[in-house]
């Protein structure tokens, strides 16, 4: 008998599987998948960390989580700076001084203000959705060139019907600073995701290719306590009704040449284009090899939003209205578990980042190992 069995070896599992074997605690970890490291999972083609489940650019402002994973991979000093493509006109993203010149040929931080609070005005009071709140942090000009066609191909919604936070993540500069993040700590795991999930994995046994819900009862009879991280409402067999995700699609191409984009990621911020953005992998590790030689191909991945449906992998949670109702169901039901406990990105329908989840693992151990 295990004190745990954890459910899914991503990130939240992978940190709780840690620290309970630290504790003392015997753990099994089971995956569904043929591998570890849930979405963070990188694979190596032609010497490239290829991110197979979309780009994941580590970046914390939380020093006991960036000192947490240090024990686990040394971090590059990799910068987020996407480059956003509407029509062929490219501007620097996040939304800064280099972004405002492009747009209306401003200089000056006080000329780039100016713009922005007359194109603010249309929106007076509280903004009221995903929309509004971007007309009133950037202005109108920015919202349709670089955000609409974005926004709504990503969650496949009308920006009208998106909550507002999901905007705030982006941050606004006067500052000629293409740092897409607000971070103190940022950077990509030397050696890839898969191996720095790996190294927190180290002396527990895992069984991949393990399908929990499809074999509860007799994994149930294997541990003490379960640490769930698959979606909430696939394990209530969606008695409530289904939450809604969004997945993504990645056509991955290998091409024989060194340089197809100059830069990790490009955004394609028109509505016309299908994908929403291609990551070029190789610039997340400069363009080098593990020995630091220049790598001769390339490999680039175009995404695909799409809604979710059963059979497809879920990414983001849905955190409107309505969905949000429907969680906070399960989240009751999921307290009468007493032997469960439900934890990440499906496990809590949130739209965590490495960061916070790797935080609310941590928290977790707090509260059950300690
Ligand atoms: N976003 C946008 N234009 C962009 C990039 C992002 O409008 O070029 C908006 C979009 O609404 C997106 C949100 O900002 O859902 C958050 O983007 P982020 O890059 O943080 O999303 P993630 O990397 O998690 O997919």
């Amino acid at each position: 008998m295990y004190d745990y069995l954890v459910v899914g070896s991503g990130l939240y599992g992978a940190v709780f599987a840690h620290e309970a074997k630290k504790a003392g605690k015997s753990v099994l970890v089971i995956d569904k998948r043929a591998n570890i490291a849930g979405n963070v999972y990188t694979e190596e083609v032609e010497g490239i960390n290829v991110h197979k489940y979309g780009a994941h650019i580590f970046h914390t402002n939380n020093k006991e989580v960036w000192d947490y994973v240090n024990q686990f991979a040394e971090f590059n000093r990799f910068t987020n700076s996407p480059v956003a493509n509407y029509k062929g006109e490219l501007y620097s993203l996040p939304f800064n001084m280099y972004t405002f010149n492009k747009m209306w040929g401003v200089v000056t931080p006080e000329e780039a203000a100016a713009k922005i609070e007359e194109q603010r005005k249309e929106i007076t009071g509280e903004p009221k959705n995903l929309e509004e709140q971007a007309i009133s942090l950037v202005g109108r000009d920015i919202y349709e060139k670089l955000i609409k066609g974005y926004t709504e191909k990503q969650w496949g919604r009308d920006c009208k019907e998106l909550p507002s936070f999901i905007i705030k993540r982006l941050p606004v500069r006067l500052t000629f600073d293409n740092n897409y993040f607000n971070a103190l700590y940022q950077g990509i795991p030397v050696g890839g995701y898969t191996q720095m999930v790996a190294n927190m994995l180290e002396g527990i046994e895992v069984r991949l290719n393990t399908d929990y819900l499809a074999n509860k009862a007799e994994l149930d009879a294997l541990a003490e306590k379960v640490v769930y991280t698959g979606a909430i409402d696939a394990y209530f067999e969606f008695k409530l009704g289904t939450l809604e995700y969004r997945s993504v699609k990645f056509e991955n191409e290998l091409l024989d040449k060194p340089n197809f984009q100059g830069n990790a990621a490009v955004n394609y911020t028109d509505r016309e284009t299908p994908w929403t953005r291609i990551i070029e992998h190789k610039w997340f590790e400069f363009g080098k090899d593990k020995n630091g030689n220049d790598l001769p191909k390339t490999v680039i991945s175009r995404e695909y939003s799409s809604e979710w449906k059963p059979g497809d992998e879920p990414y983001y949670p849905v955190n409107d209205e309505k969905n949000g109702a429907l969680y906070a169901e399960y989240k009751k039901l999921a307290e009468t578990e007493k032997n469960v406990i439900f934890g990440g990105r499906l496990g809590e329908y949130k739209y965590y980042d490495m960061d916070t989840v790797i935080a609310a693992a941590l928290e977790l151990c707090r509260k059950e190992l300690y």
